[in-house]
């Protein structure tokens, strides 16, 4: 079974995607070719744009279910809202005004089981699409993406666990921004997490939200500073108070910066920042031993 590695930042711009791709790529090219890459990021996901030569070899749509209700059928009888446990079902009889809210069901079933009438349905819709890539020998990426205003980010990402290449040596996750519901889904299953901060005060502010949810969830996890020589020290103060693993810095460099912004990251890696990625590689190949 793969070992999965969680890549999170409390917050967007840190430099989350940087460190996936770019720990990707290095395990790729200096350790194991049988390695995945997962998008998990799905209301913005780019990990794909630096991977040029990446080719699809499957995409597949995911739907959600929604119960539809007949109001000629419908007696109003609230059985359906009674069984609801997400709150999804409005009814007001007096006025014969029933709907149901797709952004809170679940599409457990339980309404159609609940109704005696016959007077609901299902109805799918999509909330967006898994896409695979493959950018030569065992090495694959997948990718996630929501719909755009669809709020099913869990059940996408729950999917894209799911197709995940349990066969793969490791697999690094992309989480998406934030200590939110989407990141939980992420991480829940993941062996390893890391957090990628920077030395500014905002980082170390949405550092303390991401260490404080690995705690609850009893996650393993490290640190990697990103932007390292920018910003003050109290990042690096924290870290050491709270005695948590210190695993790379990654310098910044304005020009490898502006190979991000013109999506060649992973061409030309100054070796001072290549040697950060080197390390963390052998830090999980290591910590794969020792779980
Ligand atoms: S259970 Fe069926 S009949 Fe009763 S309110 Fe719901 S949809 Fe209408
Ligand atoms: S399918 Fe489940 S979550 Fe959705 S409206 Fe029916 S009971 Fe509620």
């Amino acid at each position: 079974m793969g070992y999965k590695v969680a890549v999170c930042s409390g917050k967007g711009g840190t430099g989350k995607t940087t460190v996936a791709v770019s720990l990707f790529s290095t395990i790729q090219n200096k350790w194991t070719k049988n390695v995945q890459l997962i998008d998990c990021d799905v209301e913005e996901p780019n990990d794909l744009l630096f991977f040029k030569n990446a080719k699809i070899i499957n995409r597949s749509i995911v739907n959600q279910a929604v119960p539809v209700i007949d109001e000629s059928k419908c007696t109003f009888c609230r059985k359906c809202e009674e069984f609801c446990e997400f709150n999804a079902i409005s009814i007001i009889p007096s006025v014969k005004y029933i709907a149901v809210d797709p952004n809170m069901c679940h599409s457990c079933g339980a309404c159609l089981y609940a109704c005696r009438q016959e007077a609901i349905a299902e109805k799918k819709y999509s909330i967006g699409e898994l896409t695979e890539y493959t950018i030569g020998m065992k090495t694959d990426i997948l990718e996630g993406s929501l719909t755009i205003g669809s709020p099913m980010q869990t059940r996408i990402i729950k999917d894209l666990k799911n197709r995940a290449n349990e066969e793969a040596d490791i697999l690094i996750y992309d989480a998406p921004p934030g200590t939110s519901c989407p990141v939980i889904e992420t991480v829940s299953e993941a062996d390893y997490v890391l957090l990628v901060t920077e030395p500014t005060p905002f980082g170390l502010y949405d550092l303390r939200l991401t260490v404080n949810l690995m705690n609850e969830m009893q996650k393993p996890f490290g640190i990697v500073v990103n932007k390292a020589g920018l910003g003050d020290r109290e990042v690096y103060d924290y870290i050491t108070n709270e005695e948590i693993d210190l695993l790379a810095e990654i310098p910044f460099n304005r020009n490898y910066a502006s190979q991000y912004a013109q999506g060649k990251l992973l061409a030309d890696i100054p070796p001072i920042i290549e040697q950060e990625y080197l390390k963390l590689a052998i830090y999980l190949k290591n910590r794969i031993q020792y779980d």
